[in-house]
């Protein structure tokens, strides 16, 4: 079978006036990127009376095998489509980091991407550019404050904001600045993370207009004066500014599928350290648009639907009216203890021990109101004993579930047929949706819930500077916010190598940082990386470009 890039690049675009058209978009809302891309300026899209509803793609916990969210998100959205459905899929941008390292694409797979593929895994429509401006500027004014006199009294050893760029790598993690001399600034130690990580990210992807956009930049704190008050972006007064660099990229993108399906590709915060998930902006655009949404929460269910509900649903109005969770025989298999280079061959002992991580994660939605659909992205090595199995003891819990076969099929063929009608049925049912826990409890107690209640855990232990760190919080009055949970994505436990559904931890947590701006406190569980690193062996080995401007090796 053809990569990724080769069946993206042998696929047929429509002209993006024809989808933004087929979209219901006015010509006047739609600002043209090239041939294939557009933004689409929401405050010229009028809203509908009866707004789309949300369906939010999770997954079990993630493997090195691969789930393939986003290839079911395509699919699934082109097979609502194809049902009849009026449907956008919203989605986040990818990060030219794990672009160039590991992953590739982050378009989706198969006959389910999103196209131009190359051009929206590169530099696309410069959002990130603007995101990383706007960051990089505010990192300039808070060391332009320092040196023109210090008004505010930063103090320049607690200084938060870090730099950013769109790229791994570590050797920029920890640096110092301000060398050379009095006349080159303040020295002291910074580091860059990539822009993913970066608050402005959050911000930007949490932000629900222009205007919430810049109060939002205005309570980004930046760091501490002298006397431990906190400093932010108001008291340094540059939010227009910040804004004003962020002005047109807030505006979503649109792009479509292989099947024709428009979807909006926009923000894309990291799924540990952020809430990961493209932004409100996007999803409540497609939910003026069509009669319904399909977006994706990065990471397993117990991460990225988990602060779906607890954080992004609590500042828009894009909760879920459905949720499908992503499952294949071959992660289950490695949850049951299947050595990876074994997960090739039959093994339905393996799958049946590795259901208990599917069904915690099942279990979990419960508690947000929610009885999922489990999509099984099949894989061509699984055996049709291991998917009927697999169907069978979905069906035995008591949990709706569909193979999806739309990385081979295309979610605009058949493939995607069953899983649209398990989604649809769903969404006819009454859903009770409530968050995990209301904001008014206290810090520690809602991280104490979350890790019992969607990890398994018995207890949450907090390190010394945590607990400093806790008192800081509350003497700020900073408490009365969501937290944002930084955890391995491939355990319940904050140990990465804990698969399945274990069972009589504790988590760690090791540090807190609070996002103001963003709206979240991030809890820090074990090492988690705000600037990644480049493997030894780079995808960025692999590719070129051609005479002609043909790319390769973008997979
Ligand atoms: P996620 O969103 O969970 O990170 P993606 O949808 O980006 O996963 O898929 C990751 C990789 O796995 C892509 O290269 C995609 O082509 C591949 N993939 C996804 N589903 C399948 C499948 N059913 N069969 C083979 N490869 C797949």
């Amino acid at each position: 079978m053809a990569n990724d890039l080769e069946i993206s690049r042998a696929a047929t675009l429509q002209p993006i006036t024809d989808v933004a058209r087929s979209a219901g978009i006015p010509e006047d809302a739609l600002e043209l990127y090239g041939r294939y891309k557009a933004k689409v300026n929401p405050a010229l899209v009028p809203r509908r009376a009866e707004r789309g509803k949300v369906v939010l793609v999770t997954a079990m916990s993630p493997t090195p095998a691969g789930e393939g969210k986003s290839t079911v998100t395509v699919g699934l959205g082109d097979a609502l489509a194809r049902a009849g459905q009026k449907t956008v899929i919203a989605l986040r941008e990818p990060s030219l980091g794990p672009v160039l390292g590991m992953k590739g694409g982050a378009t989706g797979g198969g006959y389910s991407q999103v196209i131009p593929m190359e051009e929206i895994n590169l530099h696309f429509t410069g959002d990130f550019h603007a995101i990383t401006s706007a960051n990089n500027a505010l990192a300039a004014l808070v060391d332009n404050h320092i040196f023109q006199g210090n008004e505010l009294g930063i103090d320049p050893r607690r200084i938060t904001f870090r730099r950013v760029m769109d790229m791994n790598d570590r050797s920029l993690r920890h640096i110092v600045v301000g060398l050379g001399g009095p006349g080159q600034g303040t020295v002291r130690e910074d580091g860059f993370d990539i822009t993913v990580a970066s608050e402005i990210m959050a911000v930007f992807c949490l932000a629900t207009d222009i205007e919430d956009l810049t109060s939002r930049l205005a309570r980004i704190t930046v760091g501490y004066t002298w006397d431990r008050k906190p400093v932010t972006v108001a008291d340094l007064r540059v939010q227009g500014a910040l804004a004003l660099l962020l002005k047109d990229a807030l505006k979503p993108n649109l792009v479509q599928t292989i099947a024709g399906t428009p979807a909006l590709v926009h923000g894309g915060p990291f799924a540990n350290i952020a809430h990961g998930c493209n932004s409100v902006i996007a999803t409540s655009l497609g939910r003026d648009l069509a009669d319904v949404v399909v977006t994706e929460a990065g990471f397993g269910a117990d991460l990225g639907a988990e602060k779906y509900m607890d954080i992004t649903s609590r500042v828009a109005d894009v909760a879920p009216d459905a949720v499908v969770v992503v499952a294949t025989v071959r992660a289950l298999k490695m949850h049951g203890g299947v050595p990876r280079e074994r997960l090739d061959e039959p093994n339905l002992a393996g799958l049946e021990a590795g259901t208990a991580n599917l069904r915690r994660h099942v279990r979990n939605l419960g508690k947000f109101g929610f009885s999922p659909v489990v999509a099984i992205n099949r894989f061509t090595t699984d055996t049709p004993e291991e998917v009927e199995w697999l169907l069978g003891w979905c069906s035995q819990e008591g949990v709706d579930a569909a193979v999806a076969d739309v990385w081979a099929q295309g979610g605009g063929g058949p493939g995607g047929d069953d899983l649209a009608a398990k989604v649809l049925a769903a969404l006819k049912r009454n859903v009770d949706f409530q968050p995990l826990y209301p904001l008014q409890m206290g810090v520690a107690e809602k991280i104490r819930t979350v890790v019992r209640e969607i990890y398994g855990a018995d207890d949450v232990e907090f390190s010394v500077p945590a607990l400093r760190r806790l008192e800081e919080i509350e003497a700020n009055g900073w408490e009365n916010v969501p937290v944002c949970m930084a955890k391995t994505q491939y355990s319940f436990s904050d140990d990465a190598a804990k698969l399945g559904a274990p069972e009589g931890f504790t988590i760690h947590v090791r540090d807190l940082v609070p996002k103001t701006g963003a709206g979240f406190i991030v809890a820090l569980t074990g090492a988690v990386m705000t600037m990644p690193g480049l493997p030894k062996q780079p995808a960025a080995l692999r590719m070129g470009v051609a005479a002609d401007g043909t790319p390769s090796g973008l997979f």
